[in-house]
């Protein structure tokens, strides 16, 4: 047994320990009892693991049951000169999505489990890698994995004497699920105290295989920007004199012209535009990818028109990167099967891309409508009229910076953990805890340093979560180098 493979048993089965406790994302309102006790275990196991890092920490409880930890920097930084960095905020949450049983009566396994989801197993060589220590369980890669391998590198590097030369905090939230309101408590804490993170790391991107077409090499996404989140309800109201009975149907009704509102947004996306973060993703993967792509991508940056229409073309994941997406959720319209309704509703759900603003998608949204429901189309005269509310909105944002010393810090500690794999930025599609934390620093990467398979990254909040001990090590790795650093 090599040492790597000692350190792989041991983080492997501290991580089986913390999945054991289920710290499910509690309801909003007050902590119940049952909650209030998971946590609590949680909070004293780590202490027990952690021991060093709790002592050296000053505390403080956030939200319900989030956890801030300072350890003090000596104030050195001085010794590195002008480019010495500031503080670094490092995040990772302690709640999990719940793991839904299925059916009544399923077992685990029924529902697709290969172990039961808090049962904490630590297997060996059932993974598709023969002998592959594997752990599994729900939170292993969302986000307990991630929670492990940073408190292990901060407890190892402080039994080594080390301490920070700046303030470093950890902000461990306990509703990420749900809209992290402890996280956003612990920065409003942190923008009262004056902190100004010159670093923050949380989940986001990983060590992904299969993610890039052509790419052979894994690639390390490391989140630089999050598009923006819109919700709009778009309306149709009539006449409601004319609302009638189902067996005397007005000539135009309200159903139909959401219908047509619903259609023509689909007939008509936002337009395509290939972001400077999207470029720099195609700078860093095209030297490792066959020409001709490799010829392309190396000149995203001169092709960024053409290149962003052929990319909406490919659906999925790539065409959500190169716009705004948009697509209705919610329907509401008549509540009984013989009674026409006055109004017509859809709820849109929109992700605005980072070269875009809110105002200017909805604009578009508005255009659109009108043009389907607009006048011009009888609809006048039919007493229809079409609305577009925003519903809640949070513009998508700024890309954290590249170009500095703390993209360089960042890509090296990947090198360092994942020598094989390509280091890309990328714009993170779905919304994440670190866009609280974007109102007091810029420099944000969303990442987490673990390796993901395909099949591992859709059992995030799916079935048969699991990670590879393996991997847990190269994350000790990566945090080492970055708080070293
Ligand atoms: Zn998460």
């Amino acid at each position: 047994m090599t040492d790597d493979d000692a350190t792989a048993r041991r983080l492997a089965d501290r991580l089986a320990r913390l999945v054991r406790l289920p710290t499910v994302t509690p309801d909003d309102g007050p902590l119940g009892p049952e909650d209030a006790r998971v946590f609590a275990d949680l909070r004293t196991l780590l202490t027990e693991l952690y021991p060093r890092t709790f002592a050296a920490a000053e505390v403080d409880v956030v939200g319900r049951a989030g956890l801030l930890l300072r350890i003090a920097g000596t104030g050195g930084p001085e010794l590195h000169g002008a480019t010495a960095l500031g503080p670094v905020v490092l995040m990772a949450h302690q709640d999990v999505v719940p793991a839904p049983r299925g059916d009544a009566g399923e077992d685990w396994v029924g529902a697709g489990w290969s172990y039961e989801p808090f049962a904490g197993v630590v297997a060996e060589g059932d993974d598709a890698a023969a002998g592959e220590l594997t752990v599994h369980g729900r939170g292993t890669l969302d986000d307990k994995g991630a929670l492990l391998v940073t408190l292990e590198a901060v407890e190892d590097l402080l039994a080594e004497g080390w301490r920070p030369h700046a303030d470093l905090w950890l902000l461990l939230g306990a509703d990420e699920e749900r809209e992290g309101p402890s996280a956003e408590a612990a920065v409003a804490l942190l923008a009262e105290r004056g902190v100004e993170p010159a670093i923050v790391i949380d989940e986001g991107g990983a060590v992904v295989t299969g993610a890039f077409p052509g790419l052979r090499r894994p690639m390390a996404a490391v989140g630089v920007a999050e598009k923006g989140v819109v919700t709009l309800e778009i309306a149709i109201d009539g006449d409601p004199r004319r609302a009638a009975h189902a067996s005397t149907p007005p000539r135009r009704g309200v159903v139909p012209a959401l219908g047509r509102a619903l259609d023509a947004l689909e007939r008509h996306p936002h337009p395509a535009v290939l972001d400077d973060v999207t470029v720099a993703m195609f700078d860093a993967v095209a030297p490792h990818v066959p020409p001709p792509l490799r010829w392309l991508l190396g000149r995203a940056g001169s092709l960024r028109g053409p290149l962003a229409r052929v990319l909406q073309l490919l659906g999925g994941e790539i065409a959500a990167m190169v716009r705004t997406t948009t697509t209705a959720t919610v329907l509401r319209g008549s509540s009984a099967a013989n009674v026409i309704a006055s109004r017509a509703s859809a709820v849109v759900n929109m992700r605005v891309a980072t070269s875009s603003t809110v105002a200017e998608a909805t604009a578009h949204v508005e255009r659109v409508v009108r043009g389907a429901v607009g006048p011009s189309r009888g609809s006048r005269r039919a007493g229809l009229t079409a609305t577009v509310r925003v519903v809640s909105a949070s513009e998508p944002t700024p890309a954290s910076p590249l170009d500095d010393e703390r993209w360089a810090l960042v890509s090296a500690a990947v090198t360092h953990a994942y020598p094989d794999a390509v280091v890309a930025p990328y714009t993170m599609l779905a919304a994440s805890d670190a866009r609280h934390v974007a109102r007091i620093g810029r420099a944000i990467y969303r990442f987490s340093p673990l390796r993901m398979s395909a099949a591992q990254r859709s059992s995030i909040h799916g079935v048969d979560e699991n990670v590879a001990a393996s991997s847990l090590v190269a994350g000790v790795r990566f945090y080492r180098h970055l708080l070293q650093g």
